[in-house]
């Protein structure tokens, strides 16, 4: 496969991605796709999409769940709402993220991913052994469709993150790697965790972003790719050290304003494309 091919975040009906279409128009060969809706998430709507994206050229190189009541408002709300962390809806996404790997077999995607949510940072917190269980589950689940499971970052530090693979225990568990959200959510330099994580870095996003005045209290703010902190020159410097090779997806999410993001991401892939033609 070449080297970092680039990619978009896409979605279909729900989640913040662009549109198929759009992708198409940008040229980008890869997506990470947001799962669509449940009704969406039928055998035949799947043959359709996979008949669509070979029109197109396009590969699905991860699919990702996304829950409904999920909001990422402020920082107290994504902890409240996101993922499988919150007890009141845990059961119910974590069978909803079982039919999401389910579809994302029937797309013949071999890799689901997700915000698990605020994992406590404390591991005497009983609701860490209960997030461990159900990750546990959904790996499990993703193993017999012969799918990884590919952690999104930005909650944790990377020593959190590091900690609770550990405890998850299963050889099918990596990370989506997204250095925006480490600045975002204030929870360590992006770069130094991409070093200290490298080994289970299976996936990435390229999305850039400014660090909040309140680092961990309030959001940082998300910029065009280029203009935040990460650094891509750096990011792309740091992915090839550690022996990353697979796409370079990029994200933007203002799906409030879709001719920008549009133009936005087009800048990103042209940035991107330079990058790797001098460090590719
Ligand atoms: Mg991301």
């Amino acid at each position: 496969m070449e080297k970092w091919p680039l990619g978009v975040f896409a979605s279909l009906d729900a989640g913040l991605g662009v549109h198929l279409d759009v992708a198409h128009e940008l040229g980008v060969p890869t997506i990470h796709l947001h799962a669509p809706s449940r009704e969406s998430r039928t055998p035949q709507k799947a043959q359709e999409f996979l008949a669509r994206l070979h029109e197109l050229n396009i590969k699905i190189s991860v699919v990702f769940g996304g829950f409904e009541g999920e909001s990422y408002a402020d920082i107290p709300t994504t902890r409240r709402t996101v993922g499988l962390v919150p007890p009141e809806t845990r059961a119910a996404r974590t069978a909803e993220m079982k039919e999401i790997s389910d579809f994302a077999k029937l797309l013949g995607v071999s890799i689901v991913g997700l915000h698990v949510g605020f994992v406590p940072h404390d591991p005497q917190d009983p609701m860490y052994d209960d997030v461990v269980r159900v990750t546990r589950e959904v790996c499990d689940h993703a193993k017999k469709n012969g799918q990884a499971v590919h952690l999104e970052t930005g909650q944790e530090s990377a020593d959190t993150l590091q900690k609770f693979i550990g405890d998850v225990a299963r050889d099918n568990l990596f990370v989506n790697f997204d250095p925006a959200n480490m600045i975002l959510y204030g929870s360590g330099e992006p770069l130094v965790a991409l070093k200290k994580i490298g080994s289970y870095v299976r996936s990435v996003h390229c999305k850039d972003a400014l660090w909040s005045s309140q680092p961990g209290n309030s959001w940082g703010t998300e910029m065009p790719l280029g203009e935040g902190a990460v650094g891509m020159e750096a990011y792309l410097r740091t992915l090839d050290e550690i022996g990353y090779r697979g796409p370079l997806t990029i994200e933007r999410e203002i799906p409030q304003d879709r001719p920008r993001q549009k133009a936005e991401i087009g800048r990103a892939i042209k940035l991107l494309s330079e990058l790797k033609q001098r460090l590719g």
